[in-house]
């Protein structure tokens, strides 16, 4: 049987960085599904639809395929065999895709994908419904969190380092953070939430290393390994 490793919560946490480091550290492979959602908004974008308006996201979803393939430096993510693993990382992006995440049509495009890859691998899956909804079985569930500025100041240097946030403030990224986990917070299909047996970490006063090394005692715990 595989191991599964969930890790879930809102954005900003550190998810994707904290889930790359583990999966390097078990040789797991790493699964990052708000790419998933990221890919189906830049396609409604890109199409000139509306990403909050349901009837139209359902139309786009007839006539897109989204793959995924994990490479050692991180996953590569497809619509249509278009390489769309840059373009996805931008904050209108990242909205669209908490608009279209909310249509239970949607999540159910991208569920079995997702499943399908941890039945058969060990892998670090990070989302916002992995241990709640997608994988309530995964031998480790963790919930990480921080202070909400923490996260948009790490956010920030996020976009920064890819030459993005110029005009973005630090305000202004609170503000967008805080409406998208609102979103994902208080929609009706799969809200973003601990599970009852997720072990929750709250990183705002550590570093990344100190992160890794709470997040692997947390691990090895479950798994029962030695340290
Ligand atoms: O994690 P990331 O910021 O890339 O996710 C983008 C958006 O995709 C989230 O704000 C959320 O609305 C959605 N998402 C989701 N379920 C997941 C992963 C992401 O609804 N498992």
């Amino acid at each position: 049987m595989s191991i599964n490793i969930a890790i879930d919560g809102p954005s900003g946490a550190g998810k994707s960085s904290l889930a790359k480091l583990i999966a390097k550290q078990m040789s797991y492979v790493y699964v990052d599904t708000g790419a998933l959602y990221r890919a189906v908004g830049y396609q409604v974008l890109n199409s000139g639809k509306d990403p909050s308006d349901e009837t139209q996201v359902d139309q786009i979803l007839e006539n897109i395929d989204v793959t995924f393939r994990s490479e050692p430096d991180g996953q590569r993510v497809f619509v249509n065999d278009e390489d769309v693993s840059g373009s996805i990382r931008t904050m209108k992006v990242a909205m669209a895709a908490s608009d279209v995440s909310a249509f239970p049509s949607v999540r159910a495009f991208l569920l079995e994908s997702q499943r399908k890859i941890a039945r058969d691998t060990d892998v670090v899956m990070d989302g916002r419904d992995i241990g709640t909804v997608v994988l309530p079985d995964a031998q480790v569930k963790i919930f990480l969190t921080a202070a909400p500025r923490t996260r948009a100041l790490r956010r920030m240097l996020e976009l920064q380092s890819r030459g993005e946030a110029c005009s973005n403030s630090l305000d202004d990224i609170l503000e967008q953070m805080t409406q998208r986990d609102a979103n994902d917070s208080s929609r009706n299909t799969a809200p973003l939430r601990q599970a009852d047996d997720a072990v929750l970490l709250d990183n705002t006063d550590l570093s990344e290393e100190q992160t890794l090394a709470a997040a692997m005692k947390i691990i090895k715990d479950k798994l029962d390994m030695e340290t």
